[in-house]
């Protein structure tokens, strides 16, 4: 039984989709006008674990997750560049949609534009209008906080205990306190102002205001009440308050069965923030980081915790996952090696820790996707299997488990979003010193600038001076390649190769 802390029970509760085998989850997107930061990264991360291991456990998850493409503050962005919002926005849906498939988080099921769904945001506003829940203003519609009873009950605040917290600008630039009817109210539709992006309504020309935009398409495509809402803890009160108080008070029916929050991000233990100079973009840290070492690092924090974002820390995960990765090197080279001996390995050992691994996994992930210690499940086994296995050379009988071990770390660290590339050798390349590169050129003719092609080179230079019996070439190889941290070990199939930094 998956069990997960739903923010508005404020506790762990039992997850049962509402229909058999089948998940509809809603997590919100990004609004498009900058690059995304790590993090939004993180809570865009941790949401697509969670999908990943619910499809994993068998659910079919329609996963959808929208684009704010009409808000003030790409309209301010596009006034400051002299380019229409139209034009900001679309740049920065496409930079996001890169942005997330580098780090390797899924395409939604359904991703829809908030200016492509106006329509359905109107009717949910007229809705609340006819039901005595929204009134209108001069063009402007508000949200009737107190017309609602529950209001409050996701963040747990008391309505009597609210300052008016929804400051908002009218179209003129006015404030709005003295226009609505109570502080506490809020914008569902907002008249336009001249030169900015409108469309037509029953109350003249305006745009959604932001909360209405995740009620009308959440509902829209997921139907109500839905699984899962999702969104970083940041969102919790006004939005999904708001979110949740506009779709119930219009149908009278649920919203979201459960709602989970993923943790904030912090840069050397300290908030990220322009203003301290730690703001940090994705895409600046994944040109220094491989994106399997960065989820390994926000794997490394349960979703809900604040998570510290450091240079050691990627170290470290960069190490932790380099551990893995030779794991599952070490593992394909046996099997691709296999020899006709005696068996080596304690096989049915083997086969009762992957399947003691698996168990474990399973039940640490399901305890509100635990990955942390789930991560640590792998962690033991790969220990395990370094220590069974290591580097021996395997016989036929031996194949079945340790596939069987392959393919448990393999599928283990997947579901996590962490892709082990199965080739022998490539995969550590990108942690090779540079200097590998000059050592290739001056011992092996090597000119490219692939480290792992580099190694290569040097590795066939030594072989074949070993053959023409040049002891001095081949030494030196092996001692270039030594001093900058690798470790050359010579089998009966050739040179193998690992770098240990
Ligand atoms: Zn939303």
């Amino acid at each position: 039984m998956i069990r997960l802390y739903d923010t508005k029970v404020r506790d762990k509760v039992d997850f049962n989709s509402l229909e058999r085998g089948k998940v509809g989850m809603y997590v919100c997107g990004p609004t498009v006008y900058n690059y995304i930061h790590l993090g939004n990264a993180r809570t865009f991360i941790s949401f697509d674990v969670v999908r990943r291991y619910l499809e994993w456990r068998g659910f079919d998850v329609t996963f959808v997750q929208n684009i704010t493409d009409v808000d003030d503050k790409i309209i301010n962005k596009a006034n400051e560049e002299g380019r229409s919002a139209a034009e900001v926005a679309a740049e920065y849906t496409e930079a996001f949609i890169e942005d997330m498939r580098a780090v390797n988080v899924q395409d939604p099921t359904i991703r829809p534009k908030a200016t492509e769904e106006i329509p359905a945001m109107i009717e949910l506003v007229q809705e609340l209008v006819d039901t005595g829940h929204a009134y209108e203003v001069d063009g402007d519609v508000y949200f009737s906080v107190r017309s609602y009873p529950e209001y409050g009950e996701l963040s747990g605040r008391n309505v009597d205990e609210m300052e008016g917290g929804h400051r908002e600008l009218r179209a003129d630039g006015k404030g709005v306190e003295d226009r609505k009817r109570d502080p506490l109210d809020f914008a569902l539709w907002k008249a336009a102002k001249p030169g900015e992006p409108a469309w037509e309504s029953p109350w003249g020309m305006g745009r959604p205001g932001w909360h209405i935009e995740c009620s009308a398409m959440s509902r829209k495509y997921l139907g109500l009440p839905f699984d899962i809402h999702g969104g970083g803890a940041d969102l919790v009160f006004p939005h999904h308050e708001n979110e949740s108080a506009q779709a119930k008070a219009a149908c009278g029916c649920g919203f979201a069965n459960h709602w989970m929050h993923g943790g904030m991000l912090q840069v050397n233990s300290e908030k990220m923030s322009k203003s301290l100079g730690n703001f940090m973009l994705l895409r600046e840290a994944l040109k220094t980081t491989r994106p399997e070492v960065l989820r390994f690092l926000m794997l490394q924090t349960h979703y809900r915790s604040p998570l510290d974002f450091s240079d050691e820390r990627l170290d470290e995960a960069a190490a932790s996952l380099g551990r893995i990765e030779n794991a599952v090197r070490n593992l394909k080279w046996a099997l691709e090696n296999v020899q006709d001996i005696p068996s080596p390995l304690d096989t049915r050992k083997l086969m009762d820790l992957g399947r003691e691994a698996r168990t474990n996994y399973i039940l640490a992930m399901d305890d509100d996707f635990n990955a942390p210690r789930a991560l640590g499940v792998v962690f033991d086994f790969v220990t395990d299997v370094n220590t069974m296995v290591g580097d021996k050379t395997i016989s036929l009988s031996d194949v079945p488990a340790v596939k069987d071990a392959l393919e448990t770390i393999v599928t283990l660290m997947a579901v996590f979003g962490v892709e082990i590339a199965l080739d022998a050798q490539g995969e550590g390349a990108a942690d090779y010193p540079a200097e590998v590169l000059g050592l290739a050129a001056d011992l092996a003719g090597y000119s490219g600038d692939d480290a792992q092609a580099a190694v290569d080179a040097l590795l066939a230079a030594r072989a074949d001076a070993r053959a023409a019996k040049d002891w001095g070439t081949a030494d030196a190889v092996r001692d270039g390649l030594v001093g900058l941290g690798f470790v050359i070990e010579d089998t009966p199939q050739g040179a193998r190769v690992t770098y240990e930094g």
